[in-house]
């Protein structure tokens, strides 16, 4: 396989060389001992705190992230992850005891995890740091080498990368390798041990059907429309904060952004008031002009959302700037459930209004779609909360807040369904990155005869004990 790829800076003969490389590496040995994982995600802080300022100004400059929010969503989260998996890689990493059944007197059983081998992780632009790092902290704790492919369309953040892993791991333990889609294309034809993709569904179900050709298991995290539902008895002006909080941060480009609003018929008028205040005590009267407001990734998406806006009536912001793709935090009213902007990520700072009476009528509209990847619900009655999260499968979510649940690495991170295969974040990235074998060690003192052909009331015994 000799092609050139429609990436200047690889060829596929080098993929295939560094994948050998990697693999070679992996049969040594090295990178399973807990001392050589603990050193590496060392080195990893490290390289992160040494390019914290080129890793902000890359931010900056492909999504105008403000430096509050490119710490609190994208550094902040890797550091904290490191944290974490320095203090428990050791723990995580020990074989554990199982129990053994009695027809099987004399064995022990345990359950040892060990590394996949040569991992893929394949990550999007809007949160290109957190969404290629942290997937690499577990990988690195689980003790695999690891091919990352950061998103072409922030590629100031790419090339930031890039550096940072050139600068800090021999290629044969961490590659990073840049382009655009088709390097992917050629990636997922490699044999690697295990693929972590994180993209939309779309792209998802490609990476899905190139592993399924080598029965390699994947991850995904994929996106799908996160509902929000505000009851009657909410605090509102908390939820309010909340609800703006979760969907203007990366003006809206973040899976798990409240999608769209669901809200009581009764607290309807007094909640949009509350966000309108919300949002100009955050950006001000014209939050395009401010300097900390997100702006849209690339033209194609900022076309793809204005598109949103003829699906409803405009009940507050609604403006745009062609110059800087930023697009003012908009509530839409009146929109059909079967309009584009209720059908679609919406993934910008548009937010469509719906209201509800009875919680039927509530679950009727999240059923449209498929399991979403977050759901919130703002209420101060448990019946109510626990209802709806009975009721409707989803990835992961809070009550009373929106994003928080995926900022702490004690809880599983994924979707479900159309929205993901698989979790990660603190140990369950360790467990998504490893696999889990069974050994039963029998012993060799004695041998007792039932089990074998011919063995006098030998299937007597067995009926007794397996019964
Ligand atoms: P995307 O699926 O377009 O791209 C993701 C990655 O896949 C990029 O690196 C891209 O180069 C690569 N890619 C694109 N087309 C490909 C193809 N045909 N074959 C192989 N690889 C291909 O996603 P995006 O636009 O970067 O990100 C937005 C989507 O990601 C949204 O749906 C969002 O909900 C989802 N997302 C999910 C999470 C999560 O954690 N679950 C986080 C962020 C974003």
């Amino acid at each position: 396989m000799n092609s050139q790829i429609s990436n200047p800076s690889i060829e596929s003969h080098e993929i295939d060389a560094v994948i050998e490389r990697q693999k070679q590496y992996f049969r040594t040995g090295e990178t399973r001992s807990v001392p050589f994982r603990r050193e590496q995600l060392i080195k990893l802080r490290e390289a992160v705190l040494r390019f914290e300022p080129q890793l902000l100004a890359a931010l900056k400059e492909d999504l105008n992230k403000s430096e509050q929010e490119a710490y609190t969503t994208e550094i902040g989260i890797v550091l904290s992850e490191i944290r974490t998996a320095l203090r428990y890689v050791r723990r995580w990493s020990k074989p554990e005891r199982a129990r053994t059944p009695m027809t099987h007197f004399g064995a022990s059983s345990r359950i040892v995890p060990e590394p996949y081998g040569t991992t893929l992780i394949i990550g999007p632009w809007n949160y290109p740091v957190n969404l290629m790092l942290v997937p690499v902290v577990s990988a690195i704790a689980a003790g695999n080498t690891i091919v990352m492919k950061p998103s072409e369309m922030a590629p100031a953040t790419s090339r930031a990368l890039a550096a940072l892993v050139r600068e800090t791991f021999r290629p044969e333990y961490v590659t990073l390798i840049e382009g655009e889609a088709s390097v992917s294309t050629e990636l997922l034809k490699r044999p690697f041990d295990h693929i972590f993709f994180t993209g939309s569904p779309q792209v998802g179900r490609i990476v899905m059907e190139a592993a399924a050709k080598q029965l390699i298991p994947v991850t995904l995290e994929l996106g799908g429309k996160s509902p929000c539902i505000v009851h009657k008895d909410a605090r509102l002006s908390l939820a309010a904060k909340r609800v703006v909080y979760g969907k203007l941060t990366n003006a809206g480009q973040t899976c798990v952004a409240p999608d769209y609003l669901l809200v009581h018929r009764e607290a309807k008028a007094a909640l949009l008031k509350e966000i309108e205040s919300v949002v100009e005590t955050f950006y001000g009267q014209d939050p395009i002009r401010d300097p900390d407001y997100g702006r849209i990734v690339n033209e194609r998406h900022y076309r793809r959302l204005l598109g949103y806006l003829a699906d409803g009536r405009i009940a507050y912001g609604g403006q745009t700037d062609d110059a800087s793709l930023k697009i003012a935090p908009t509530l839409l009213e009146d929109v059909s459930p079967n309009s584009k902007v209720m059908r679609e990520e919406i993934f910008g700072p548009i937010l469509p209004i719906l209201e509800y009476e009875s919680t039927e009528e509530l679950l009727s509209i999240v059923r449209q779609n498929p399991k979403p990847l977050a759901l919130y619900v703002f209420s101060e009655n448990k019946q109510f909360q626990q209802d709806i999260i009975r009721e409707v499968p989803f990835g992961g979510g809070c009550v009373n807040d929106t994003l928080m649940h995926l900022g702490t690495p004690y809880l599983p991170f994924g979707g479900v369904g159309t929205s993901g295969i698989g979790s990660y974040h603190g140990e369950h990235g360790f467990r998504t990155f490893s696999h889990y074998k069974s050994v039963l060690k029998q012993t060799s003192r004695f041998d007792f005869p039932f089990r074998y052909p011919k063995a006098k009331n030998g299937l007597n015994i067995i009926r007794k004990l397996l019964r």
